[in-house]
């Protein structure tokens, strides 16, 4: 198994708010992998490290076999567009139309002509479930659900084979939510996707994940499949997977 992304004794720092030492994990190539832990544990600062949105203060974090530290702007910029990211707050551009939300990255960061990224965006809203029809309504105009499809369609704009979640499902109904769960089964294996995944829901977590690792006092308390994790003794997992086990 190839790792994609290894993160090895990260210590991560907020003025005095010291959030994650010592923390060490590794994704393997083509799995869905969990990112759990209680509110405020790190899991969303972890994400934007990994995509370089945020700084860390040691140790270090490899995806596709680079280092994130030591990168020169040109590295860093074409590691960007080799994955996506579906962050919490949906981050659809609201004065845009799906068609444009998803022609953006192409526009950005391509020289492909406008016939061949009607070609692209036609097809991302298709394999997202959306109707071709819908390209030309705003984010104002559409479901929680639509818009995680949208955000997701945007996402896979570029082909990247790394995809980044934060809480996908969190504010969607539980139809909504697992219909979403299946199209990240389904993109998984139909791209060769691999996801790495925040999440606090328990069905999505069951239904989807590989594995997970589990974030407690500013590190790894868990890291494997799911089969063994209620026999762990740490707080939050006796909790949190209680429910899974009644
Ligand atoms: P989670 O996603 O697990 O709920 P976060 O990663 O959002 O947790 O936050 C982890 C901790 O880091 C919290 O204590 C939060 O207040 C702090 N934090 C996150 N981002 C910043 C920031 N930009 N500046 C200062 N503190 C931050
Ligand atoms: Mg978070």
């Amino acid at each position: 198994m190839q790792a994609i992304i290894e993160v090895r004794d990260l210590k991560t720092v907020f003025d005095t708010n010291v959030v994650h030492n010592g923390l060490n994990l590794t994704i393997n190539e083509g799995e869905i992998y969990g990112l759990l832990g209680p509110s405020g544990c790190g899991k969303s600062t972890l994400l934007r490290e990994m995509v370089m949105l945020q700084k860390f203060e040691g140790g270090d974090i490899k995806i596709f076999g680079k280092s994130l530290k030591r990168m020169s702007h040109k590295e860093s910029q074409a590691l960007c567009r080799r994955w996506g990211v579906l962050f919490q707050a949906g981050a659809l551009f609201t004065s845009l139309n799906l068609y444009d939300n998803i022609a953006l990255p192409l526009k950005e960061y391509t020289d492909l002509s406008e016939n061949m990224i009607q070609d692209i965006v036609k097809f991302k809203l298709d394999i997202v479930g959306l109707k071709q029809d819908d390209a030309f309504l705003y984010p104002s105009q559409i479901s929680g659900g639509m818009k995680k499809k949208a955000s997701l369609a945007r996402a896979l704009s570029m082909d990247p084979k790394l995809l980044f979640l934060d809480e996908p499902t969190s504010g969607l109904d539980p139809i909504s939510a697992r219909e979403f769960d299946r199209l990240i089964l389904k993109l998984r294996s139909l791209l060769g996707l691999s996801i790495v995944m925040v999440s606090h829901d328990l069905r999505s977590i069951y239904d989807t994940l590989d594995r997970l690792a589990v974030i407690d006092n500013k590190k790894i308390v868990y890291e494997g499949t799911l089969d063994m994790i209620h026999q762990e003794k740490s707080e939050f997992i006796q909790t949190f997977f209680k429910a899974a086990h009644e």
